[in-house]
């Protein structure tokens, strides 16, 4: 079973934080960032608390977390 507490999504454990670089285990406002740069195929993950993503993320743009 799989809640907003411990998703993964595509990888199999919880990243750090980008933002703050502390550990993300058991929060609920986890989200994960897919990288991907022309023309490489390479893939880089990056975890990050929606709340500190929100703080630097450019004006109009707003992750939100629904929890079902
Ligand atoms: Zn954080």
């Amino acid at each position: 079973m799989t809640d907003g507490t411990t998703w993964t999504g595509e990888v199999t454990k919880r990243l750090r934080c980008c933002i703050c670089g502390e550990d993300t285990v058991g929060d609920e406002d986890y989200v994960l960032l897919r990288l991907t740069a022309a023309p490489g195929a390479a893939t880089q993950w990056l975890g990050a608390h929606a709340a500190h993503l929100n703080a630097v993320l450019a004006d109009g743009f707003e992750v939100e977390i629904h929890l079902m």
